[in-house]
């Protein structure tokens, strides 16, 4: 059986209730496949012996003890049992406070041997464990099967703890015989691969956490990047379609005449690069990096009048149904007058709406398709898609991507970014990919200021506010919480929009937030780029994609707080005309010397391409601006900043595969083709 190919209910394995298979689903956990690609987060070793009064950061013990004296504790007579580590002689002492837990009296017996296994302290003169598992001796004195394992730690939610999931993954390992290898045999041998059921079993119970859990994730991370390398270069294999030479389009030149001003020689290189791509016989499969504001989605709207004047349809997908709504006006405000209909559809569209929407679309009645998520879903049919356009690519899964390719004839892709990757993860990650940048900015853009403040000038920063609001701007301002619920200290968004009220009254404003329903957030949005809102005070949702010309002061309290990417996010919100525009940085006394080096480094530069690279040298690798976060390679088993060789190698295995036998016809590819037409990876 291949990993992925058992679709059994996960409410099949017995003894699983309701409340059981309700917390598997909010995993994700539907069936036994599911579950055996659930991760665990982490391993407890319980092979090695850890006395009490040696362990180490963790604070684990892991040891037999003795019960030596039974009492009790506090208003509540909370048990407390003094025992003794006797794995050798001479061990500490130990109490272990049992909190809720005093029915462990009728088995905590005062000379009673156990293995003991938790988190130890010292406080109050003496060794304390609040937080531990106690499993009787044998009869025989030996150790419990427990002792001596490495355990998987998962992640929890609901009604699951680790004893349950730890049980039901062994059944479903149980219940399968035998998982079959998923690539051909040469390349096992050639990188010396465990054998997949090997892997996959000691991925969930290694033997030992240096060979055993590394072996088992080498082959299967190998599996997953080979899969992935697959599934992104045989989309672009070429497709049969003749197309037009590369020339522009009599309504992309009359579109190009009509703007109110001069594309940039990058837009216009950019332009060229993507026609060249559309007229070649294989499909385009393009990146498009600028840093926000350089008119990328500009570039986007001309270069699907190439696709329209063919009578193809085109694909538009944004991160958020705000950012989606946005496009769409955008869209129809710049296209609707060249007699291009427009549509847009998100998750929050009405049944009947979203019939007619989806008829017109199978008709051809509409060019371009404006969406969310909403676009992958199965309903969602195009009469002949040739174009597909992603915004804020790195949100999106290869799955996800795909999905949509494959609603189309091998369409073309332009993928967008203002988060720069370097380029060889970006080869790597999207198969034959070419990269485009736009480097400057349109012309007539002033250089924003940006300020560090520190809390204590926090008022210069409202007078600079204040005086914009004189001249008719606008302004935002960032906090990282949206109500003050933890008392940590920090300002959140409902205390300071009272606050803020005190500071500028007359001046209208508004809050915005996640919670704030989509409809009331556009409508806010309307009302703040139509100048009637003259500053919103929200978390970080601005971050992408908001576009007024006239807001030109970006204030974001406790800076350090967040990325330097999304800082660089935020401050693009401004600065996006010919009007001089400011940015706030308020930082906290206690700001690090990193925090220090990342804002100074902010405000030394307006470039996001430099931005990402200081976040590189500061942060490491580890840490590829935002990506390990927004985790938008939905991989299981490899990790981008540590597995680079390992891509590399299963692009070039993949390459020689696909030349050789580009049907993967041969007995020894037979595996190959067996996974991708039976249980294929990246799929959702
Ligand atoms: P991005 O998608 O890269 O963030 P946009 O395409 O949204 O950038 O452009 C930002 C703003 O600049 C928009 O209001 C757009 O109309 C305007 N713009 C785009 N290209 C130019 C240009 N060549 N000259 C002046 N303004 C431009
Ligand atoms: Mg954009």
């Amino acid at each position: 059986m291949l990993l992925r190919e058992n679709k059994e209910d996960i409410s099949k394995i017995p003894g699983i209730g309701k409340a059981t298979s309700d917390a598997y689903h909010s995993l994700g956990v539907y069936t036994f496949s599911d579950l055996l690609l659930l991760n665990p987060r982490t391993y407890e070793d319980r092979s090695q012996i850890i006395r009490v009064g040696e362990q180490k950061l963790t604070g684990i013990c892991n040891t037999f003890i003795q019960v030596q004296k039974v009492s009790y504790f506090g208003a509540k007579h909370i048990l407390k049992v003094l025992v003794e580590d006797i794995y050798e002689v001479g061990g500490h002492s130990l109490n272990l406070l049992c909190f809720n837990r005093n029915f462990l009296k009728s088995i905590l017996k005062v000379g009673k041997q156990f293995y003991f296994y938790g988190h130890v302290s010292y406080s109050y003169g003496e060794w304390q464990s609040s937080q531990f598992e106690v499993i009787p001796m044998g009869e025989d004195g030996k150790p419990p099967a427990a002792f001596g394992q490495i355990l998987p730690v998962y992640p929890l939610t609901g009604a699951l703890s680790q004893r349950i999931i730890r049980r039901d993954v062994k059944k479903v390992l149980d219940q399968v015989p035998f998982f079959d290898d998923e690539i051909p045999i040469s390349l096992m041998k050639k990188y010396k691969l465990e054998p997949t059921d090997k892997a996959i079993r000691a991925w969930h119970f290694p033997s030992n956490l240096e060979t055993s859990l590394k072996e088992s994730r080498r082959t299967l991370a190998y599996e997953e990047l080979f899969y992935l390398q697959l599934a992104t270069r045989r989309k672009h294999l070429s497709s049969n379609t003749i197309r037009k030479p590369s020339t522009i389009s009599i309504l992309e030149k009359k579109f190009i005449q009509n703007l109110p001003f001069k594309l940039t020689d990058d837009q216009v290189k950019v332009l060229q690069e993507i026609r060249e791509d559309m007229a070649s016989s294989s499909s385009m499969n393009r990146l498009l990096q600028g840093d926000v504001g350089s008119g990328k989605t500009l570039v986007a709207w001309i270069s699907a009048l190439h696709v329209i004047t063919e009578g193809k349809q085109v694909a538009f997908m944004a991160p958020t149904e705000l950012l989606a709504l946005q496009h769409a006006k955008n869209a129809a405000r710049l296209l609707e007058p060249f007699g291009i209909r427009v549509a847009v559809l998100t998750g929050s569209i009405n049944s009947k709406a979203k019939n007619l929407l989806l008829q017109a679309l199978k008709d051809g009645d509409i060019d371009i398709l404006i969406g969310t998520h909403a676009l992958f879903s199965r309903t969602v049919v195009f009469k002949n898609l040739k174009y597909i356009i992603i915004d804020e690519q790195q949100r999106f899964g290869v799955g996800q991507r795909l999905a949509l390719f494959e609603k189309g004839d091998a369409p073309d892709t332009l993928l967008m970014t203002a988060t720069p990757i370097p380029r060889t993860l970006a080869l790597t990650v999207f198969g034959d990919l070419n990269v485009s940048t736009i480097n400057t900015m349109p012309i007539g853009r002033k250089k924003i200021v940006t300020y560090l403040v520190s809390n204590r000038k926090r008022n210069d920063m409202y007078n600079a506010v204040s005086v914009e609001f004189k001249r008719g701007h606008q302004a935002y301002f960032v906090y990282p919480r949206i109500e003050d619920t933890n008392d940590d200290g920090l300002r959140d968004v409902v205390t300071m929009f009272d606050f803020l009220k005190t500071k500028f009254p007359d001046v209208p404003s508004a809050l915005i937030h996640s919670k704030i329903p989509e409809e009331e957030k556009m409508n806010i949005l309307e009302r703040f780029s139509r100048g009637e809102i003259k500053y919103l005070v929200s978390t970080s949702v601005v971050e992408v994609g908001i576009d007024v010309a006239t807001a030109t002061c970006m204030v974001v309290e406790h800076a350090q707080l967040f990325g330097m990417a999304a800082l660089h996010q935020l401050r693009g919100r401004v600065g996006r005309s010919i009007l001089q525009s400011w940015c706030f940085f308020v930082f906290d006394d206690n700001l690090t010397e990193e925090g220090k080096e990342r804002l100074t480094a902010l405000k030394k530069s307006n470039d996001g391409f430099e931005i990402a690279e200081q976040d590189l040298k500061i942060r490491g690798p580890g840490e590829i601006t935002g990506m390990k976060q927004s985790g938008f390679l939905h991989l299981h088993y490899s990790d981008m900043t540590v597995d680079l060789p390992i891509i590399e190698k299963a692009r070039e295995d993949v390459d020689n595969i696909l030349s050789n036998d580009p049907g993967l016809l041969s007995s020894e590819n037979s595996i190959i083709r067996k996974v991708l037409i039976t249980a294929p990876p990246f799929t959702n």
